[in-house]
C-alpha cells in the first residue's frame, strides 16, 4: 500500500515540485493551496502525512495543525511543518504546534524526502518500505521478524539479511557473489559455498510443515524467489 501525503502549500512553485518529487518517490500526493481546501481534504482523504506550509491563505498551518491535534480522528496524523527562514520562532522549533518535524525553506528535495521516510517509519511502519511481503511471507524490518502464514519463523541474522535481500527483487537470480556482497559486505572474505549453507537453513526454517518452497535454485546462476510461488 502506497502511503498518501498531502501536500498544503500556497506557492504555486513549489507546489509542483513536490507533488513531482514526493510522487517520484512513490507516494500519493494530494495538493491543498490553502487553510479551508486543507482541512477538508484530511477529512476527506484520510492522507498518511501532512506536509504542511506555516503560512496559508485563510486558515494557517499552526491553526490547521491546532485542529488536527484537537480531533480524535486525526490526532495521530503525522505533520511536518515548512517555514520560511525567519517565520520560524521558538513554537515551531519546540515544535509546540504539535508537528512531528519541521523544515526551513529552502530545503533540498534529498532532505525533505529524508525526513518524510523518517516520521512515516515511526508512525506508519506498514507503509514505509518496513515491511516486504512475498505471498503468505511477511518481513517486518522494523521488528526484525518473519512470518509465513500464521506462523512465525525464526531466522539467524544473516538468514535474515538473506530473504530481505530476496524480498526487494522477486524473481531476480541471485549469484553467489552478489548475494556476499549484498548480505554479508563486500569486506568480509566467505567463501561462496557459504551462501548455499545459509540458503539451506533459510529454507528449512521457512518451509517447515512441509509448505512449497519459494527459492528456486538456478543451475550454475544462483539463487531467486520463485515468481510462480504467490
Ligand atoms: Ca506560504
Amino acid at each position: 500500500m502506497r502511503a498518501r501525503i498531502l501536500v498544503v502549500e500556497d506557492e504555486e512553485a513549489l507546489c509542483a515540485l513536490l507533488e513531482y518529487n514526493i510522487s517520484k518517490e512513490g507516494f500519493d500526493v494530494e495538493i491543498a493551496t490553502d487553510g479551508e481546501e486543507a482541512l477538508i481534504k484530511i477529512e476527506e482523504e484520510s492522507p498518511d502525512l501532512v506536509l504542511l506550509d506555516w503560512m496559508l491563505p485563510k486558515v494557517s498551518g499552526i491553526e490547521i495543525c491546532r485542529q488536527i491535534r484537537a480531533s480524535a480522528e486525526t490526532r495521530n496524523l503525522p505533520v511536518i511543518m515548512l517555514t520560511a527562514r525567519g517565520e520560524e520562532d521558538d513554537r515551531i522549533r519546540g515544535l509546540d504546534t504539535g508537528a512531528d518535524d519541521y523544515l526551513t525553506k529552502p530545503f533540498s528535495m534529498t532532505e525533505l524526502m529524508a525526513r518524510l521516510r523518517a516520521v512515516l517509519r515511526r508512525t506508519r511502519p506498514t507503509l514505509s518500505g518496513d515491511v516486504a511481503t512475498f505471498g503468505d511471507i511477511i518481513l517486518d524490518r522494523e521488528r526484525r521478524r518473519v512470518r509465513r502464514g500464521q506462523r512465525e519463523v525464526h531466522l539467524g541474522p544473516t538468514e535474515f539479511r538473506l530473504l530481505d535481500c530476496l524480498l526487494q527483487r522477486p524473481g531476480r537470480v541471485y549469484s553467489r557473489e552478489q548475494l556476499l556482497d549484498l548480505v554479508w559486505g563486500r569486506d568480509v572474505y566467505v567463501e561462496a559455498r557459504t551462501v548455499d549453507v545459509h540458503v539451506g537453513r533459510l529454507r528449512k526454517a521457512l518451509n517447515r510443515r512441509g509448505e512449497k518452497d519459494p527459492i528456486r535454485t538456478v543451475r550454475a546462476a544462483g539463487y531467486a524467489l520463485d515468481e510462480t510461488y504467490s
